[in-house]
């Protein structure tokens, strides 16, 4: 018995195709004429890097940092939103409770003892930053990351503010998450459409 279901299912027929076909000369003879256009088109298809460096897209997520607070503590305040969020489970995060009593933490109830990401299980998909209340993670411009092992490219706290401390400073990578705000990629689009952000705002401020 033929049921509704299977009378809407079209079914296709296998296309037939010849011995010339078969053997893949169509489509080989496609892809040499498609090498020798290139070849011969004079336009230059190779990036000589790394004499000439690429544009790096302002959403571009590479290598972690840790943001650094006005007291240049490190922003985190271990609440492991990150942590949560990350789909390669590639966050490791330690917390410990902020003393009342130190004057170095005592607006905090927590702080991150520990905090490690793994760069090479990463797949840079953003979730951490994203995720994290406090803009204290973000994903910078880096891309040319390389490590002589494995445990190198562990990243701990000390690593990931680092790597803040040096974006920071060579003015590459300004702190470009702020609590409310969609992030670099809608704010050129808002900027291209309706002027410049308001002050505190955008990727620069
Ligand atoms: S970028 Fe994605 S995969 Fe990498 S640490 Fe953040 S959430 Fe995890
Ligand atoms: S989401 Fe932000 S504040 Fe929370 S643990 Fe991660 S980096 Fe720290």
């Amino acid at each position: 018995m033929t049921t509704k279901r299977e009378k809407t299912v079209k079914w296709g027929e296998e296309p037939k195709i010849g011995w010339v076909e078969a053997m893949y000369l169509p489509a080989v003879m496609s892809g040499v004429a498609t090498a020798v256009r290139h070849a011969f088109s004079g336009k230059p298809m190779t990036r000589q890097y790394p004499e000439v460096e690429p544009e790096i897209p302002p959403n571009y997520r590479g290598v972690h940092r840790l943001n650094r607070d006005e007291a240049g503590r490190v922003k985190c305040v271990a609440c492991y939103m990150c942590q949560t969020a990350c789909p390669a489970n590639c966050i490791e995060i330690i917390a410990a409770p902020a003393l009342k009593d130190d004057p170095h933490w005592k607006d905090r109830d927590k702080y991150p003892a520990t905090f490690t990401i793994d760069e090479l299980r990463c797949i840079y998909c953003g979730m951490c930053e994203e995720a994290c209340p406090v803009d204290a993670i973000e994903l910078t411009s880096i891309y040319d990351l390389t490590g002589l092992s494995r445990e190198e490219m562990v990243f701990d706290k000390e690593k990931l503010l680092s790597v803040f401390d040096k974006t920071v400073q060579s003015g590459k990578d300004p702190v470009r998450t702020h609590r409310g705000s969609l992030g670099p990629a809608s704010e050129e689009a808002q900027t291209a459409s309706q002027g410049p952000p308001p002050p505190g705002r955008g990727r620069h401020g």
